[in-house]
C-alpha cells in the first residue's frame, strides 16, 4: 500500500519547497526543517535570507574552510541553499 501521504508534499507552516521537507512516518506527514528546530528549542532569529523569524543556522558565506564569516539563516533556506547546490537544473531556475 502507498502513503497517501506522500502526495502531500507540504509541511503545516505552508512550506513546499522538497528540499526542507522531510517525512516523518510517526506524523504520517512531511515536517519542514523549520518546524523541527523550532521543537527542538533552536535559537529564532531573523533570517537574512528570507526575513522571517525563523530557527537560525548559521550559513558559511565562504565555506567553513575558507573563512569564519557566517550569516543568519534559517535552517530551511540553508537546506534549499546546499542541496539545490548539487542539482544543476535547480541553480538554473533560480529567478
Ligand atoms: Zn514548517
Ligand atoms: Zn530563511
Ligand atoms: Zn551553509
Amino acid at each position: 500500500m502507498l502513503f497517501s501521504a506522500i502526495t502531500l508534499l507540504r509541511c503545516e507552516c505552508g512550506e513546499v519547497h522538497p528540499a526542507a521537507l522531510t517525512f516523518k512516518p510517526d506524523r504520517a506527514r512531511f515536517v519542514c526543517a523549520n518546524c523541527l528546530g523550532r521543537e527542538r528549542g533552536a535559537r529564532e532569529a531573523v533570517c537574512a535570507r528570507c526575513g522571517k523569524i525563523e530557527p537560525i543556522h548559521n550559513h558559511h558565506v565562504r565555506g567553513r574552510d575558507v573563512s569564519e564569516d557566517t550569516v543568519e539563516w534559517c535552517i530551511n533556506c540553508h537546506q534549499k541553499y546546499h542541496r539545490g547546490r548539487s542539482v544543476q537544473a535547480i541553480e538554473k531556475r533560480k529567478n
